[in-house]
């Protein structure tokens, strides 16, 4: 049992020395001290299950064994810097890592986060193509610094200190794009931004397959093959920003780009690359790798020891418990589970998105596409009341986010569709 302060003081510190502009996610806020497999438990005790743990960082589930296990043991014998010295963890995930990625992406750049990788995603295409324009969608997110906070497409994300050079192109969404499912329409936007917006040169363009924070738009069919050859023709290199949508979570592909039929020049991840641990990653070719070899470059804690251990054993888990298997049934299962309620309840607009990386949206009404941002906020807070817990994103608040650790069951899709059902039909 938890023997520790209680929410509240807890709160309280958090109010007192914690960054200001932490959100919370529930009116009162959510302690969370304990979490096993695809379950947490708050400070009392209580379970809940989580449906949005994935979008978090986790991807085997809380605490798998076998990955704590490994970060244990490493963390025992060594934890130090690989900028300097050999180290057999972050060779041997490098190696792996490799191996999981297609034509000949076989370079690693390991990082802390995801806003690192794509940082240093958008630095490489500029020191490789030797120019500066980058494109990327309305509605992306892509980090926190300053060329990903750029390359985010959500006015919620942005302070005034953005780069130059940096364009978005119509985010090719089919709920309420102008153009509805046709990919190559909307990749001619991008064509449009080289032509008229740039010198007809581009450093590189990135995107994500499925927009996570921005709440779940999987990209029109043909989109990306238009797009990269647009970026191609202009000089540019195209970046699979997989840092939400990767490793094996939508289920029928590893990557989220595979479904659309490309193979990008650099992909970056994060979050369930590690289960949980400060891990991100670039991967691309020798070729392109090699631009950052004329000057140093540093990452004291890139690849250390720790992290990659644990990268190492949350990609052997992954295999052997076969959870990109179980994203495609599970993951399908429960989208078809929540299609049905859809057509129970006029208040769900849309719901979308594959595998584990699914999206709900609420509107009130269904012509408009209003957006049911309270109400959304209600269904969400009376889940979490029910024990069950959801994301919720867009730039209007109205889309849930479905992203549970990649070990969710059949069981546990139903009871979040029969939870959401019972408040959805008191509503
Ligand atoms: N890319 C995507 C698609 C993301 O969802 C996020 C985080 N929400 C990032 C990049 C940035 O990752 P991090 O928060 O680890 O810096």
């Amino acid at each position: 049992p938890y023997d520790g302060p209680s929410a509240a003081e807890i709160l309280e510190k958090r109010q007192r020395h914690l960054s200001p502009c932490m959100s919370y996610f529930y009116k009162n806020p959510l302690y969370l001290v304990d979490g096993k497999m695809q379950y947490l438990f708050d400070e009392s005790g209580r379970r809940y299950l989580d449906a949005f743990g994935g979008i978090a960082t986790v991807s085997c589930g809380h605490c798998h064994p076998e990955v704590v296990e490994a970060i244990f043991n490493q963390t025992k014998r060594l934890q130090h810097t690989t900028a300097l010295y050999l180290n057999r963890a972050s060779a041997e995930f490098a190696d792996a890592l490799a191996s999981k990625s297609p034509g000949d992406l076989n370079v690693v750049f390991f990082t802390n986060s995801g806003t690192e990788a794509n940082e240093l995603a958008l630095m490489i295409a500029r020191l490789y193509t030797g120019f500066h324009d980058i494109i990327s969608l309305r509605n992306g997110y892509h980090g926190n610094a300053a060329a990903t906070m750029s390359a985010t497409g959500q006015r919620s994300f942005k302070y005034n200190v953005v780069q130059t050079g940096i364009h978005h192109a119509l985010n090719p969404e089919p709920y309420r794009g102008i153009f509805g499912s046709d990919g190559p329409k909307y990749a001619e936007d991008v064509e449009e931004i080289i032509t008229y917006g740039t010198c007809g040169h581009i450093a590189g363009f990135i995107a994500e397959a499925i927009q996570g924070v921005g709440g779940i738009y999987e990209l029109a069919p043909g989109y990306l093959p238009a797009v990269y050859s647009s970026v191609r023709k202009a000089g540019g290199i195209c970046i699979a920003d997989e840092v939400q949508s990767g490793f094996a979570r939508t289920g029928s592909h590893f990557w989220g780009f595979e479904a659309q039929g490309v193979v990008p020049d650099i992909i970056t991840m994060a979050k369930g690359i590690g289960n949980g641990l400060p891990l991100g990653a670039v991967v691309t070719t020798s070729e392109i790798a090699k631009v950052l070899t004329s000057h140093g470059y540093l990452n004291t804690f890139g690849g250390n020891p720790v992290s990659t251990a644990g990268g190492l054993a949350v990609l052997k888990v992954i295999e052997n418990e076969k959870l990109q298997q179980n994203a495609l049934t599970i993951g399908t299962y429960l989208k078809n589970q929540l299609l049905a309620l859809k057509e129970k309840h006029e208040i769900i607009g849309d719901v979308r998105g594959r595998g584990f990386l699914l999206g709900m949206e609420l509107v009130t009404d269904p012509e408009l596409k209003t957006p049911a941002t309270l109400e959304t906020l209600h269904v969400m807070e009376q889940m979490k009341d029910m024990g069950v817990l959801v994301g919720k994103g867009g730039l209007n608040g109205n889309i849930f986010r479905i992203s549970p650790p990649l070990c969710f069951t059949r069981e546990d899709a139903d009871f979040l569709v029969a939870t959401m059902d019972y408040i959805m039909s008191k509503m």
